[in-house]
């Protein structure tokens, strides 16, 4: 069962949990976060196994400073401007990711880019404690409505979470609005708690609205990292020549001759094959084979997730093959 702090007295304890790479729930002005050490995989798996969300979905990162923002993401001058004027604030910044920045590759679910937001009160302060930035979606369970008070939080997660920090309800009370800049413009990607008109004064351009042009594949979705390799699911065999996404203590038929092998999690663990899931797809795709074998893995717990995002990755890329 989830203690419930103030966030007078939560820091300490809150940022003891952080470190030790679990979730927590903390107040932010837009609403309730589910925050955990956004450079910890597993910290950032167990944010979906406590959501209990059926899909990996890029999560904001949230920073305490620019410092640490700008050792995250490359910012453009129009995204400078707007982190100056708006920051802290409910406003999330979609940014190309710096070479080495620390953040896991579940945080951005494999993507090159990484939406940052500075928030206000003690979200701030636990980032600037322990230093490290944290990836904190809406403190729900997938499905429910985002909490905006501490008690919303604890009848919807209580019995998942160690800590809930009751910062009171929280002002702005729906998600922040999120923006990238594209070229010399701006599209808006979700609206939330600052107007887009207020970012349109600010920015002196209009905000692009609706996704980008032409029709998407699943998994090609512009927040949807795909690998160029083709993915052969449920393998029970390798080809010549295949790449191997392994998972658990045994091997598929001739693994041996498989041109590159990484194993999810050798024990079997769902949590540990999720942190690795999109480093790994990643380096078997840069050794260039033209196919990803990848053994069967259980849909339970944090299975579900990965398999909903190999079979999107798996999905034909063509416009003619792709469904709806
Ligand atoms: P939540 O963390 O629940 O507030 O949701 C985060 C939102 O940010 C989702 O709608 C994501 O699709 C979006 N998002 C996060 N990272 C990226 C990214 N790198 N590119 C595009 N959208 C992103
Ligand atoms: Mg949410």
């Amino acid at each position: 069962m989830a203690v419930i702090l103030t966030a007078d007295e939560a820091l300490e304890k809150a940022a003891e949990l952080i470190l030790a790479g679990n979730p927590i729930a903390v107040p932010t002005e837009t609403v309730y976060g589910l925050a955990a050490d956004a450079t910890n995989g597993e910290a950032v798996a167990r944010i979906y196994e406590v959501k209990g969300r059926p899909r990996f979905n890029p999560l904001i990162a949230h920073v305490s400073d620019m410092d640490m923002a700008d050792a995250i993401g490359e910012f453009d001058p129009l995204s400078r401007l707007l982190a100056e004027k708006f920051w802290p604030g409910p406003l999330t910044l979609v940014l190309p990711l710096k070479a080495g920045a620390r953040i896991h590759p579940l945080v951005r679910a494999g993507l090159d880019t990484i939406a940052l937001r500075m928030p206000t009160g003690f979200t701030s302060c636990l980032i600037a404690r322990v230093g490290r930035p944290l990836a904190a979606p809406s403190a729900n369970s997938s499905g429910r409505i985002s909490g905006t008070s501490a008690v919303a939080v604890d009848a919807d997660l209580g019995a998942r979470i160690a800590l809930i920090v009751d910062g009171g309800p929280t002002p702005v009370g729906v998600e922040s609005t999120i923006v990238k800049a594209e070229g010399e413009g701006l599209r808006l990607l979700r609206p939330g708690g600052l107007a887009a008109e207020e970012i349109e004064a600010a920015a002196g351009v209009r905000l692009e609205r609706g996704k980008t042009a032409g029709l998407e594949a699943p998994g090609m979705m512009a927040s949807h990292y795909a690998p160029g390799a083709k993915m052969r699911l449920n393998a029970s065999a390798v080809s010549p020549g295949e790449a191997l996404l392994a998972f658990g203590p045994a091997r598929a038929k001739d693994a041996e001759g498989a041109k590159a092998v990484r194993n999810l999690s050798p024990k079997g663990d769902a949590r540990e094959a999720a942190a690795n899931f999109f480093s790994m797809l990643r380096e078997l795709d840069a050794t260039g084979a033209a196919v990803i074998a990848v053994e069967p893995i259980p849909a339970a717990g944090l299975g579900e997730a990965i398999n909903d995002r190999l079979r999107r990755a798996a999905a034909p890329r063509d416009i003619e093959g792709a469904s709806a």
